[in-house]
């Protein structure tokens, strides 16, 4: 079957942004091409001057979108029998936000009823569906009102608002015990792995081939964490987290020597989590649990992602089922009291009964969090880069396989925590990190809700400064390569030096 090819024209760059999800969920899998277009009016005004414009661009097209905001303009062209466009009027005097929204539901509407499908999040294209329903929630409106303004001014759907409205109340009350403000968090990258996932777009190197820069990359993370330790001295550090790639592909004594480095250079008196990803059962050793747990880390995470082999195998694990299982036991008798569990809906040719099976085993296992994405296929990762090698290889129904894990959460005693989206999300749906009550990872809602600024340190890390007195966000980046991370380490702290030394003072 050949690929779908959608055009969309747009005036200038308006919208662009939120058009393109919204067309690509009701399209996935198609060719996308955007034309950028300053015509001096509109020049569509009717079916045939649509198609004489199309012709004109001269570039093949299945689906043919076009957007001219300045006269409130949209309109859809398929190529079923040259059908007239449908047009729709926005007026002229509405407010960006306002007019955003009134432009999206009408192309939302279009586009289902050419697709006869529907988005379980309707209009909604940003990762965050769930900050919205918070910031309703703090300004003081009731849950009905809230619920409303979901499917009234966004068209979520009843099962979406539903568990949204569950993830906002809960983090409401999270947040309500704590003074954001006042403290900060830190987030410490280690970008190595024992091999590279399919799906993998993080910033992640093999150590087979990278292994050998691991020392003088924790020399450089070391440098950062000695500025970083004095870099926010009005505030309390609340949270850390090692993630990556994978920080237990360190060995035991590397990993000693970063866990005493943080503990030399912050002063964590006033901690209230600390979690260290341990990711691959392929990179965990006892010895390794041992030294985490010496140092106070009480979170772990262990990540199966699936308990089906043949699907460990065909996404590019290098670990059983078997070490999954043994190394959670092993963290467990360890004292590790508060182990997170990580799944992913929609891996290669997974089915809605291997999902079913999984969650039997980790039902056996009784991790304290667990978290369900739904795949996300990214530009970078191998699924994209290498098509060929994995065509034909889609898993199906992942709707079916998201309810059988919320329904496998709600007997099981977890509860939705924190919900996020990914851009190129399988059909359409969320990630959803569930814990028993008590066990919620505090760090995973301060980043979701940006809620308070998250010091980064590593290669590829972003730094996220918080102004709470102005509900807004910068984010001051690192570089992704590991020997620039390594040979430009103190452009990377001046570069939140100068940030601090700028703006520090209203954070
Ligand atoms: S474990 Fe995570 S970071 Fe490492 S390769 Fe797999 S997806 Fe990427």
């Amino acid at each position: 079957m050949s690929t779908e090819i959608i055009t969309l024209m747009v005036w200038g760059e308006d919208f662009e942004q939120e058009l393109r999800p919204l067309i690509k969920a009701f399209y996935p899998g198609a060719q996308f091409q955007v034309t950028k277009e300053t015509w001096d009016g509109c020049p569509v005004k009717d079916a045939a001057s649509f198609l004489r414009i199309l012709k004109e661009q001269d570039a093949p097209w299945d689906y043919a979108f076009l957007l001219y905001p300045q006269e409130g303009y949209f309109a859809a062209r398929g190529k079923e029998g040259w059908q007239a466009g449908e047009f729709h009027h926005i007026p002229a005097n509405a407010q960006r936000r306002d007019y955003r929204n009134v432009m999206m539901r009408g192309f939302y509407r279009m586009l289902q009823e050419r697709s006869e499908r529907v988005l379980p999040w309707g209009i909604l294209t940003g990762i965050r569906p769930t900050k919205l329903m918070l910031e309703h929630i703090e300004a003081g409106e009731s849950e009905s009102e809230v619920r409303a303004y979901m499917e009234e001014e966004y068209l979520c759907s009843k099962e979406k608002i539903d568990v949204g409205i569950e993830v906002a109340k809960r983090e409401h009350k999270i947040l309500s015990s704590i003074d954001c403000a006042a403290g900060y968090s830190v987030y410490i990258g280690i970008p190595f792995c024992p091999s590279t996932c399919y799906y993998c777009s993080f910033t992640s190197f093999p150590v087979g081939v990278y292994g050998g820069l691991m020392d003088d990359y924790l020399a450089a993370l070391e440098k950062e964490i000695r500025y970083a330790g004095d870099a926010l001295p009005e505030k309390q550090l609340h949270t850390l987290y090692i993630g990556g790639g994978t920080p237990t592909t360190l060995s035991e004594k590397q990993l000693d020597r970063l866990l005493t480095c943080i503990e030399e250079n912050f002063d964590l008196s006033h901690l209230k989590e600390f979690t260290v990803e341990a990711g691959r059962p392929d990179s965990i050793t006892k010895e390794k649990l041992a030294v985490i747990r010496s140092h106070k880390a009480g979170r772990i995470s262990i990540n199966p992602q699936t308990m089906k082999q043949e699907t460990l195998n065909l996404i590019g694990r290098r670990h059983t089922v078997e070490q999954i299982e043994e190394t959670f036991y092993l963290a467990r008798e360890l004292g590790f009291d508060n182990i997170n569990m990580d799944l992913i809906l929609g891996l290669a040719k997974e089915t809605p009964q291997d999902v079913a099976k999984t969650l039997e085993k980790i039902g056996k296992l009784s991790p304290d969090n667990l978290t369900v994405h739904t795949l996300a296929v990214k530009r970078a990762a191998r699924l994209t880069t290498n098509k060929e090698e994995y065509e034909g290889l889609e898993a199906k129904d992942v709707q079916k396989m998201q309810r059988f894990s919320s329904e496998f959460a709600a007997a099981n005693n977890y509860y939705p925590y924190y919900l996020y989206r990914q851009k190129n999300i399988t059909e359409n749906l969320e990630n959803i990190g569930y814990a028993r009550p008590g066990r919620e990872g505090l760090y995973n809602i301060l980043i979701m809700e940006e809620k308070q600024t998250i010091l980064a340190l590593g290669a590829g890390a972003t730094t996220k400064f918080v102004f709470h007195n102005k509900n807004q966000l910068e984010r001051v980046e690192n570089v992704k390569n590991l020997k620039d991370y390594i040979g430009r380490i103190d452009e990377m702290i001046a570069r939140k030096q100068n940030f601090l030394a700028r703006f520090g003072r209203e954070l």
